[in-house]
């Protein structure tokens, strides 16, 4: 598909927005919608063509783009009486960057197959720092036809594309990815919150665990410890990352995959306990990484 194929761009949050910039980097044509005018005017003032409701922002696109929170979210979108399916041109390819239960995704794909348009789901990892800088990796789900209809976009804001397999595919990998996060998180935060309390100073622990076997993906490039790392959430108050909710959800989905195939989970149903702990306390709006908070000695 040339630079020429038009794109629509429906969710434009933490992850949404750079995203959508680096395919007007690219110099894709881009017609833009989400529900908080604020996000839609960062694109608008870009140079994205902004869209008053969805159905008018995937007129005539090639390539419909989602990236919303959740299961419930990209399933109004998409279908019921109000869904945009029905609008959605002849021929056009849609991509789901959101990361959603592995049926949800399967059943809007097989409800644009009904209508004989191609969808992939394409969860992603990397974070809104690697949204920004266009390294992404996105998990895909899917046919290899309808992948390689994709990868010229996914290319434009991602580093990694990876086949899982059939639809929902993507989204089973990604979910499997996260609770493994989620796990990481909580055990690097309560590392650090152990070595603060009895003395040490979090950017030297931090530094020693980077280099020894306790070094993972949160104490190096996310480190949950305020002022460790200038450019993590923990550093801003934990604002503008990936949402505690967000986790939260996320861990929920791994809860019903292993529901699903009796499969033991022990780590994925304690942090999902101790995010739901988190949220319930007032922090769901804040960035994952604050898992800290939760776990350190209060002075
Ligand atoms: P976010 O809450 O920052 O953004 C979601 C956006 O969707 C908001 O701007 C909201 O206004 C918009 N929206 C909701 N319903 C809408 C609708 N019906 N029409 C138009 N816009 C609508 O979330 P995010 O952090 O950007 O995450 C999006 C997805 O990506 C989630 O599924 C999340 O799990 C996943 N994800 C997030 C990260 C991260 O680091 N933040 C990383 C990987 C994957």
């Amino acid at each position: 598909m040339s630079n020429q194929s038009k794109i629509a761009f429906i969710g434009l949050g933490n992850m949404g927005a750079p995203m959508a910039l680096n395919l007007l980097k690219a110099g894709y044509p881009l017609t833009v919608f989400d529900l908080s005018p604020t996000a839609l005017k960062t694109l608008a003032d870009a140079g994205a063509l902004a869209a008053g409701n969805a159905k008018q922002a995937i007129e005539g696109a090639d390539i419909v783009i989602s990236m919303l929170p959740a299961s419930r979210h990209v399933e109004s979108l998409y279908l019921g009486d109000d869904g945009i399916l029905a609008h959605i041109a002849d021929g056009a390819l849609i991509i789901d960057c959101s990361t959603i239960a592995p049926q949800s995704a399967k059943k809007v794909a097989q409800a644009a197959a009904a209508r004989g348009l191609a969808m992939v789901d394409a969860p992603v990892s990397g974070g809104t720092a690697g949204a920004a800088a266009g390294t992404l990796t996105f998990i895909v789900g899917g046919s290899t036809d309808d992948l390689e209809r994709a990868r010229p976009v996914l290319n434009a804001m991602g580093k990694n594309i990876f086949h899982a397999g059939e639809h929902g595919a993507g989204q089973t990998a990604k979910i499997c990815n996260n609770m493994l996060l989620g796990i990481l998180m909580a055990g690097t935060a309560e590392a650090l919150a152990l070595g603060v309390a009895n003395g040490l100073d979090p950017k030297v622990l931090s530094d020693i665990m980077s280099k020894s076997s306790g070094r993972n993906w949160a104490l190096e490039l996310y480190n949950p410890y305020p002022g460790v790392m200038e450019t993590a959430p923990a550093s801003r108050g934990y604002t503008g990352g990936f949402g505690v909710d967000l986790m939260l959800k996320d861990l929920g989905l791994a809860t019903e995959a292993a529901l699903g195939t009796n499969s033991s989970i022990p780590l994925g149903e304690a942090v999902r306990n101790l995010y739901g702990i988190h949220s319930k306390a007032g922090a769901g709006g804040k960035d994952f990484s604050s898992i800290l908070e939760l776990l350190q000695k209060k002075e």
